[in-house]
C-alpha cells in the first residue's frame, strides 16, 4: 500500500516550513496502534502492522511526492517570549484526505530538526504513551484534540535526567498544526505577506462556512476567540489541567494541543498544578480561562498589522472580539455545568447552584469525577454515597435540598459525567508496567477511558479516586 500524503502546508507556506528527514531508526517496532482512527484516516491497520507500515509511521520509505517539513513558530512560554521555537523534535508528513477535511498526519521524537535548539529531538516511550492515553480519553469524552494514531519503540535509547530511557515515535494526527505562535512567527520575523497568507490559509483550512469575510484576520480571531472559549470550558468540566498554556501550545483549531505535563483533578482545587516546572502556578487548573484569554491577546497582537493599517483602529477590533471572551467562556461553562447537574442551561438560579456547588467542593476535597455520579444516584433518590464521601454533611445536604427542587434528570448526567477518565495514579501504573515490558495494564485502561460513561464490571478500580497520599505528591514532567 502506498499512503496518498499531500503536501498543502508547505505548498501554500513555504517561508514557515522547513524540509526535513526523519532520524533514519534501524529497527523501529510498533508498540500501540489507534485502529479506529486509521480507518477513519483510510490507511489499512493490517498494512501499518508490517514492517514497511511501521517504517512509514516513523517517516521512512515514505512516497516519492511527500515533502515532510519541520514548522516554524514563536511562543510565550510562561510568559517570557521566544521569537524562534519551531519543532523540534516533530515533523509534519503531510496531510491526508478525509470526509472531515485535511488531517496532518506528524511525529514527535523523529530527531532533531533546524529548530532542535540543543534538544536531541528525540522522545522517551513513556511520555509518548502518556499523549496516547490521555488524547485518546480527550476525544472519547468529546472534547476536541489531537489524536494519536500510533505508538513506535525506535530501538535507540534517549537520555535523560533519570538515565537512559526507551525512545519512542508518537504519530499524531491533527487538524492542523497551526498555532498562536504561528502567527507570533510571522508577525515577529516581519514577514506580512506570509501572516496575511497564513490567515488565509487558517480560515480556509478550518472555517470553510465562512471564505468571504469582510475582514479575514478579525473573522479568524473571532473563530478562535470562539472555539478556545468553548474549550477551556470543556476541560474545566471534566477537571483537566493542560500543565503547559504556552501560546505555541494552543491550536488554532480549537483541539486540544500538547499533552506534556497534563494531569486530572483527583478533588477538587481551583489551585491545582501538577508540572514540577509549573512552580508560579501559572496554569492551575481554575487559571486556565484566565490564561486563555492571555494567549488570544497574544494571538491578537500577532493579528493587528493585517486587521487594518490604521493601529489604534485595528486594536480597537481586536479589543472588542477579545473582550467578547468572558461571555462565551461562562455561556459555554455555565451549559456544561448544567448538562452535568441533570438541569436544563435555563433553570432558575443555575449560576448561584453552581457558584455554591464549587464552594462545597473546595471545602469538601472530595474526588470531583466520583462526586458528580453520586450526584445521579442522589437524583434516583439514594443520597448516601454522596454523603459517605464527605465530612462536610450540612453543606452538601443543604446544597442536595436546593438541587433536587429542580428534579435533575439523572439518566441525562450518566451520559456526560464521566466514570473513567485517565486517573493520574493509573496512568503512571500503566506506565510503569509497559516499561517493563508489560503493555497489559495500558491496554485495559485505554479500553477503559475510551468507553467513559459506562462501568466496566468488575472494573471498580478504574473508577476509585487515588490511595491515600499519591495526590499531594503526584508531579508531572
Ligand atoms: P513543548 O514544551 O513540548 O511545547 O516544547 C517546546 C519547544 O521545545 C518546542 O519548540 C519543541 O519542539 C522543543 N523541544 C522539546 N523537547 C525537545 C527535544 N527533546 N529536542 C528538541 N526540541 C525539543
Ligand atoms: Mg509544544
Ligand atoms: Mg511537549
Amino acid at each position: 500500500m502506498t499512503v496518498s500524503l499531500k503536501h498543502h502546508f508547505v505548498d501554500a507556506l513555504p517561508e514557515l516550513a522547513t524540509p526535513t528527514q526523519a532520524h533514519p531508526f534501524a529497527e523501529p517496532q510498533l508498540v500501540v496502534l489507534n485502529e479506529p482512527l486509521a480507518a477513519e484516516l483510510g490507511l489499512d491497520a493490517e498494512w501499518l502492522r508490517t514492517p514497511d507500515g511501521t517504517r512509514f509511521l516513523v517517516g521512512q520509505g515514505l512516497p516519492d511526492d511527500a515533502k515532510p517539513v519541520a514548522q516554524a513558530y514563536s511562543g510565550h512560554q510562561f510568559g517570557g517570549y521566544s521569537p524562534r521555537l519551531g519543532d523540534g523534535r516533530a515533523l509534519l508528513l503531510g496531510e491526508v484526505e478525509t470526509p472531515q477535511g485535511l488531517r496532518d498526519i506528524a511525529l514527535k521524537g523523529s530527531g532533531p530538526t533546524t529548530y532542535a535548539r540543543g534538544g536531541d529531538g528525540f522522545a522517551a516511550l513513556g511520555p509518548m504513551l502518556r499523549e496516547f492515553l490521555v488524547s485518546e480519553s480527550m476525544h472519547a469524552l468529546g472534547i476536541p484534540t489531537t489524536r494519536s494514531l500510533a505508538v513506535v519503540a525506535t530501538g535507540e535509547p534517549v537520555l535523560r535526567e533519570e538515565g537512559a530511557l526507551p525512545g519512542a515515535v508518537l504519530v499524531r494526527v491533527a487538524a492542523s498544526h497551526l498555532r498562536v505562535g504561528t502567527f507570533q512567527y510571522a508577525r515577529a520575523s516581519n514577514q506580512m505577506r506570509v501572516l496575511v497568507k497564513l490567515a488565509r490559509y487558517a480560515l480556509e483550512r478550518h472555517h470553510t462556512d465562512d471564505l468571504q469575510p469582510e475582514n479575514p484576520p478579525l473573522a479568524l480571531f473571532e473563530h478562535v476567540v470562539d472555539a478556545q472559549a468553548r474549550l477551556v470550558a470543556q476541560w474545566l468540566t471534566v477537571g483537566f489541567v493542560h500543565g503547559v498554556m504556552n501560546t505555541d501550545n494552543v491550536a488554532i483549531s480549537g483541539e486540544t494541543i500538547d499533552y506534556g505535563p497534563c494531569a486530572f483533578l483527583d478533588s477538587y482545587n481551583p489551585g491545582a498544578v501538577f508540572s514540577s516546572i509549573d512552580t508560579g502556578g501559572r496554569y492551575a487548573y481554575g487559571n486556565q480561562p484566565t490564561v486563555t484569554q492571555w494567549n488570544l491577546a497574544r494571538f491578537a497582537e500577532a493579528l493587528l498589522p493585517i486587521i487594518t493599517d490604521a493601529e489604534a483602529e485595528a486594536v480597537e477590533a481586536a479589543t472588542a472580539v477579545l473582550d467578547t471572551f468572558p461571555a462565551r467562556f461562562n455561556q459555554a461553562w455555565m451549559a456544561a455545568m448544567a448538562a452535568k447537574l441533570g438541569l436544563a442551561p435555563d433553570t432558575d438560579g443555575l449560576v448561584d447552584l453552581v457558584t455554591e456547588l464549587h464552594g462545597y467542593l473546595e471545602a469538601s476535597g472530595v474526588d470531583f469525577t466520583t462526586f458528580f455520579r453520586d450526584l445521579a444516584t442522589a437524583a434516583r433518590g439514594d443520597r448516601e454515597p454522596g454523603r459517605g464521601a464527605t465530612l462536610e454533611l450540612q453543606q452538601l445536604d443543604a446544597w442536595l435540598e436546593k438541587w433536587l427542587a429542580h428534579s435533575p434528570d439523572a439518566d441525562a448526567m450518566d451520559r456526560v459525567n464521566p466514570v473513567h477518565i485517565p486517573r493520574n495514579h493509573l496512568v503512571e501504573e500503566a506506565l510503569a508496567a509497559s516499561l517493563s515490558g508489560d503493555l497489559a495494564p495500558f491496554a485495559a485502561l485505554l479500553d477503559a477511558v475510551r468507553r467513559p460513561y459506562d462501568p466496566i464490571p468488575g472494573g471498580e478500580r478504574f473508577t476509585q479516586p487515588a490511595p491515600a497520599g499519591f495526590a499531594e505528591t503526584f508531579r508531572t514532567f
